[in-house]
């Protein structure tokens, strides 16, 4: 029933034989207070709720597997749904003061809540650095599953939500109506506001046009995590399809017909993309595109690779700010939970071991590559070492 709007609501009650305004009643239970049980639906004829029961329909239907939980609010819960599979859910309090709230999170309201979601099991994208890539593609989730994972983390985090972002496991764009049916609906009937919804892609060009034709003022973020397309094919490899000068373009044209500005995304990964030469290139490539630069320390579950040292992403980050562009380093949250969320590898929770521990050859042949491509990348920079200084100043 979560992914139903309001006005489907309303067929719903229609086809049981109820008034039309039953169906506005069930979305006021659903999505404004977040009740998952028909029992507890005390305005609505008992009658009607046997009827909604008997026609297959069911509030909500993830089970909590596993739930962890950081000093500082950060929790990652991991839930099972009865279509198939899991589904990672990370919840994240800003908190005014972060001291404080290590110490009584309960005592203080966060700025803002954000949930990061999974619109996929699984990813067939197969980024070189993330576990949901290495356990294959299992099955979209639904829009109602979606919505699902923020009602019931809205339910759990005792503050509301203000904040999704569509980050989780899996590539929202290859999953695109039901991903764009949860925005519709966390926006229109939870009441989460377009500019706090955010969309990440590794990159899926026609994804991006349909997105930019819909003109939502959502936030598109784009996880880059390389500035040349040979690094960028091994980290990223949805690259060999989707090169870096046609995801410019489709960035360029999404930026014009929507006015927002995209927010790039960089996992920093120490001495595969976190060099200086390397945010020169990036700042190279971004030139005349409206965005924001997100870098994001790597959070290391494996020995794949290895986070950038501090000095390096302090490196990286101040070629990109001299360049005058915005950017911003994203804080680290739930290292000991295994939240990273998304664009960064994931572990089963409670019991599991590293998905990545299934494909370790794939792992090490990806991260030879990619430093194969930047030894080549340095002696090319060796070689322009003049120019590249000069870009630099
Ligand atoms: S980082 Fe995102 S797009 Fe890449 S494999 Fe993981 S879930 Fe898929």
């Amino acid at each position: 029933m979560l992914g139903l709007d309001s006005s489907e609501l309303k067929e719903v009650a229609r086809a049981c034989g109820q008034p039309a305004y039953r169906g506005d009643q069930l979305a006021r239970w659903l999505f404004g207070r977040f009740e998952l049980a028909l029992d507890k639906m005390t305005d609505l004829p008992r009658a009607f709720r046997e009827q909604i029961e008997a026609a297959g329909y069911v509030p909500g239907e993830l089970a909590f597997v596993a739930d962890r939980q950081t000093p500082d609010g950060t929790r990652k819960v991991l839930f099972a749904s009865p279509r198939r599979g899991t589904l990672e859910v990370v919840l994240m309090p800003h908190w005014p003061d972060p001291e404080a709230a290590r110490s009584d999170p309960q005592g203080i309201r966060p700025e803002r809540v954000t949930t990061c979601i999974s619109t996929q099991i699984g990813c067939a994208v197969g980024c070189a650095f993330c576990a949901t890539g290495f356990s294959g593609f299992q099955r979209n989730v639904a829009a109602g599953e979606m919505v699902e994972q923020v009602v019931r983390m809205q339910r759990e985090a005792g503050h509301r939500i203000s904040n999704v972002v569509f980050m989780g496991m899996g590539e929202p764009l290859l999953n695109y109506n039901d991903t764009l049916k949860a925005v519709r609906i966390l926006n229109e009937e939870v009441g989460i506001g377009m500019r706090h919804l955010t969309i990440s892609t590794a990159g899926i060009i026609p994804g991006i046009d349909r997105l930019a034709a819909e003109r939502l003022q959502l936030t598109l973020a784009v996880s880059l995590h390389a500035p040349d397309d040979i690094l960028r094919d091994a980290l990223v490899p949805i690259n060999r399809r989707y090169p870096l000068a046609d995801l410019k373009a489709a960035m360029k044209r999404y930026v014009t017909r929507t006015s927002r500005r995209i927010t790039i995304e960089y996992v920093l990964l120490a001495g595969v993309n976190d060099s200086t030469a390397q945010a020169r290139d990036l700042v190279r490539y971004l030139e005349g595109l409206n965005a924001h630069v997100n870098l994001i320390p790597y959070n290391a579950t494996d020995a794949q690779f290895e986070p950038s040292r501090p000095e390096a992403v302090e490196a990286f980050r101040e070629v990109i700010e001299r360049s005058g562009r915005a950017v911003s380093v994203r804080v680290e949250r739930g290292r000991q939970i295994d939240a990273a969320c998304g664009q960064l590898r994931r572990r089963l929770a409670e019991g599991g071991e590293a998905i990545l521990e299934k494909d370790p050859a794939r792992a090490r042949e990806a991260v030879v590559a990619a430093r194969q491509a930047r030894s080549a990348e340095q002696g090319k920079a060796l070689t322009g070492a003049k120019e590249h200084d000069g870009a630099g100043s």
